[in-house]
């Protein structure tokens, strides 16, 4: 009989080692891709909760969205405004009301859980779990996470810290909001830039039912899976597939990017003017793979403009089944 890790990892990790190194990886679509085929497409976006945290979901409504990312706080602070009963219980009613869904909560920039430096690690892991809290307090489906930066302290070190910090927190939290960890661009010293770096913290975490994945298409392509054609978005699924699972996989975020494909550079573009370009994310959002699932927006507001002009966009490449 499986034991519940081998379920829960389907294959394993010595018998292949990486997209295009074996045909096997590109084995036929779980069944459950019929499932998503037919589901509507779902857009939204990350919006600022500037004023109460539930204005944020009217900030939402009047981009059109259906889904929605926010921080809970403001992300480049550590001092975080308390979150009273009555905010969030407006929060609720007014995403409710929206029918927004899913509520994704970012954890703030200035988390590091791969530190190595005591003070460092200490105050992430206790931001991490206080901002779970508040993801819970205002009925958040996900809660997602950057691995971190090891700062020269080795990938090993870091992968073995977060995972530690991860376990810790997730087992003294009650909540059942799900923590997605984002795939990164793999700027110097950060984790989480490919499949196996958030497998092993998946793994080494071991608490089933608790750990998915966050794919944004700017750092995927920035880190090198070349998502811009279907014959690299599909080794690209196959190598998630293999090394996570699909149905792991519960939030797209869907940037365009500046930069280009292995660029290693954390840069956000417009859909559709970035190095993806729109046939590209023609091909994400028709994926039968990807068809149901949330698409978030981290795109910028300049002179190009903004979510205003990005949703409509990405909604218009879809195409009726
Ligand atoms: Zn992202
Ligand atoms: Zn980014």
């Amino acid at each position: 009989m499986k034991s519940q890790k081998e379920e829960y990892f389907a294959g394993s990790s010595e018998e292949k080692d990486g997209a295009g190194s074996d045909e096997a990886l590109l084995e036929p679509l779980p069944e459950f891709a019929e499932l998503r085929e037919e589901s509507p497409m779902r857009v939204g976006a990350h919006v600022s909760i500037a004023g109460h945290i539930y204005e944020a979901v009217d900030r939402a409504i009047s981009y059109g969205c259906d889904c929605m990312q926010i921080f809970s706080r403001s992300p480049r602070s550590w001092r975080a405004k308390e979150i009273s009963q009555e905010d969030s219980a407006e929060f609720r009613k007014r995403r409710e009301h929206a029918g927004i869904d899913p509520v994704v909560v970012h954890i703030p920039y200035l988390v590091n859980l791969c530190s190595v430096d005591h003070m460092l690690y200490k105050k992430s892991t206790q931001e991490f779990a206080a901002d779970l809290d508040r993801a819970a307090l205002i009925g958040a489906d996900y809660f997602v996470t950057h691995v971190g930066s090891h700062k020269g302290a080795g990938e090993e070190k870091g992968l073995a810290q977060i995972s530690k910090a991860l376990r810790i927190i997730l087992t003294e939290d009650p909540s059942d909001v799900l923590v997605l960890l984002e795939n990164t661009s793999g700027t110097a010293n950060s984790i989480g830039h490919t499949f196996q770096q958030l497998r092993a913290i998946i793994e080494a975490v071991d608490i089933p039912g608790r750990l998915g994945i966050c794919f944004d298409t700017a750092h995927g392509f920035e880190a090198g899976y070349d998502i811009a054609t279907l014959e690299g978005l599909e080794m690209t699924l196959a190598e998630l597939s293999h090394w996570i699972g699909m149905e792991h996989l519960k939030v797209i975020h869907a940037n365009d990017s500046k930069t280009a494909l292995n660029s290693r550079s954390d840069r956000h573009e417009h859909i559709g003017k970035g190095q993806i370009g729109l046939e590209g994310f023609r091909t994400i959002v028709n994926h039968p793979l990807l068809r149901g699932l949330p698409f978030i927006l981290e795109t910028p507001h300049d002179k190009l403009g903004g979510y205003e002009v990005d949703i409509p966009l990405l909604r218009s490449l879809r195409r009726a089944r």
